[in-house]
């Protein structure tokens, strides 16, 4: 099973993300690689403090 960020399309190897091209006939998993998903917390945080919601599930 092939990991890839759903955002910049890398993929991870070892867990290392890396540009790289998924085979067509390769299962893939879509998740955030660690730049993508700090960028998309941080966008979170930042629509739950204007709605003044705090998400219970994340990470701080
Ligand atoms: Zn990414």
């Amino acid at each position: 099973m092939t990991v890839q960020c759903c955002q910049c399309k890398k993929i991870r190897v070892a867990n290392k993300w890396k540009r790289a091209t998924v085979a067509s006939n390769e299962a893939v998993s879509h998740s955030y690689c660690p730049a993508c998903l700090a960028r998309c917390l941080t966008e979170i945080r930042r629509e739950s403090s204007v709605r003044r919601v705090v998400p219970a599930d994340l990470p701080a």
